[in-house]
């Protein structure tokens, strides 16, 4: 499931788009729509100003209004010469000749239009994106909520962008148990968590999110096959809070000071 590295990784890759006029948008798969399409038949015509990201949501910055994309589950980009086929929900033909095919083989992500970023982050209770959210509003996010940090990570009207792999890189970094409560961490514990999620997210980006090339140090690479704890051997535990499955080392990871 692509979280914000993943998505992160697409936005740069629909740059070359900046400029160009959109001609035509096709809609094969209407169950993606998250506006009526007559809404998003007013972006025909309209020029591509800027590709922006929050969180794992994308925009489309238009001479007017905005097109958004979610990927999903599975939601991928072709940007190309030709009209891709399979799966493809949306296509958008621009004055170059060049297609932006959305392909959604299982039908979780959502293409939509929008007035405006502001618009849109409003409707949808998004948070600030965690890679420019300020420590102090993170902090004292966690520190007035008696959910679990897991919980809270997650909760993408809190900070946006974080999904349950990088929550669980982020918690064993800062070496905190995921059903600690945000109101039992200390002010340094919060502001630590707050630092290894963008570290840990940075890390990912500049490997290009090749979990493979990421330190011996870190979780990503062991957690799928379960491994031995990259930090103390031991072995790696997993439970489930708000329906997904954390992966922690006990050892490591102190449930309370
Ligand atoms: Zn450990």
């Amino acid at each position: 499931v692509p979280e914000l590295p993943e998505v992160e990784l697409v936005r740069r890759s629909l740059l070359p788009i900046r400029g160009r006029r959109i001609e035509e948008v096709e809609v094969l798969l209407p169950s993606v729509l998250s506006s009526p399409f007559e809404d998003i038949k007013r972006a025909k015509g309209r020029k591509v100003k800027d590709i922006e990201r929050r969180g794992k949501q994308i925009f489309l910055i238009l001479e007017e209004g905005i097109l958004t994309l979610h990927l999903g589950m599975t939601g991928e980009t072709i940007l190309g010469e030709r009209a891709e086929v399979k799966h493809v929900a949306v296509r958008v033909r621009f004055d170059d000749g060049k297609y932006l095919n959305f392909i959604d083989q299982r039908r979780f992500g959502a293409f939509g239009y929008a007035d405006s970023v502001r618009g849109f982050v409003a409707t949808h209770h998004l948070g600030p994106d965690i890679l420019i959210m300020h420590k102090d509003d993170l902090v004292s996010h966690l520190r007035r909520s008696r959910r679990p940090v897991k919980s809270i990570l997650l909760d993408q009207s809190v900070t946006a962008g974080i999904g349950n792999l990088y929550a669980d890189e982020a918690l064993f970094q800062a070496r905190l148990h995921p059903l600690r409560t945000g109101a039992s961490l200390k002010e340094e514990e919060a502001a630590r968590l707050w630092r290894m999620a963008r570290k840990v997210i940075r890390r990912s980006l500049a490997d290009q999110t090749d979990f493979d090339l990421l330190p011996a140090s870190y979780l990503l690479p062991v957690r799928e096959g379960r491994g031995p704890c990259p930090r103390c051997h031991g072995e790696l535990q997993a439970l489930v809070v708000g329906g997904r499955t954390s992966v922690f080392c006990p050892n490591c990871q102190v449930a309370s000071e």
